[in-house]
């Protein structure tokens, strides 16, 4: 019998902080359920940390400085989790598909954070692909609840990427009139699993996906939630985007992005959430 681990998922415990906020907490109960529940298939890594020349790439240097000399557990907490994104980005070229339990991107700007998002690990995952691994095609979809209006500021004048993103909410929303970039927010969740596929249909013939799979769409959740977006929806969503990898051979990568708790969800509930993830993109 081939025991041999299909996915590889970087995790590690410096992604944590003790912290109200889910961005910051919820890797720890998601990396317990994937070890309790012994998702087959499912292994979990501790990844190398970002370097601040990686993180240079897309962040102004004042910026990173009031990070270096700021809280520390933040700044191990950063470079432990976008070191994942980067470990995740080379993984999903040897295995097809890897993720990184890290949350907390979409929003970060070149000088500032913002919604709760300190790096970009998404542009950064990116011009891995682009400048590492020499690819000249890569898409990034976003279907956090918000839109990502940092990702669009860091790379949106980058002709190789193609930017979809499918939103509930216009908090950090962008305009663009390229026709490599897609936004739509949706108001109905009757459409939006048609708005999801209109995005993926949008990306066709990208080389590599990195795919921002946040959860806060949810209705139940206090922060972004949907009426009418319900679980089952999101495990529609999440098969979607995981055939539609393996439909056209796409190698992608996905974090965790939003996800919050809600008056009847709770942290392990949202952790169960993002397991939909996980689960539809086992190899
Ligand atoms: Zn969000």
């Amino acid at each position: 019998m081939n025991t041999k681990p299909r996915t590889r998922i970087f995790y590690d415990d410096d992604y944590v902080l003790e912290s109200e906020l889910e961005t910051r907490t919820k890797a720890e109960p998601i990396a317990k359920l994937i070890r309790s529940e012994n998702i087959p298939g499912v292994e979990l890594r501790s990844p190398r940390k970002a370097t601040r020349e990686e993180l240079e790439e897309v962040h102004s240097p004042e910026y990173l400085d009031g990070l270096w000399n700021g809280i520390q557990d933040l700044l191990r907490s950063l470079l432990a989790s976008t070191g994942g994104v980067l470990d995740a980005v080379d993984q999903a070229l040897i295995d097809g598909f890897s993720g990184s339990l890290s949350s907390g991107l979409h929003h970060a700007k070149r000088t500032h954070e913002e919604g709760f998002c300190f790096i970009n690990g998404l542009v950064i995952a990116a011009l891995r692909a682009l400048n590492v691994h020499k690819l000249t095609d890569i898409g990034i979809l976003d279907l956090d609840a918000h839109c990502g209006g940092g990702t669009f500021q860091l790379i949106g004048n980058d002709a190789r990427v193609r930017l979809a993103d499918v939103s509930t909410n216009s908090f950090d929303s962008w305009k663009s009139f390229e026709l490599r970039h897609h936004l739509k927010v949706v108001r109905d969740a009757n459409n939006y699993l048609n708005e999801v596929e209109k995005a993926l249909k949008h990306l066709s013939g990208v080389q590599f996906l990195v795919y921002n799979a946040g959860m806060d769409p949810f209705e139940g959740c206090s922060i972004g939630g949907l009426t009418g977006i319900t679980r089952e929806i999101l495990q529609r969503r999440e098969k979607l985007v995981a055939d539609w990898c393996r439909e056209n051979k796409v190698p992608a990568l996905y974090v965790l992005a939003g996800g919050y708790e809600g008056p009847n969800l709770d942290l392990e509930g949202v952790a169960r959430l993002h397991l939909l993830t996980i689960n539809e993109f086992v190899n």
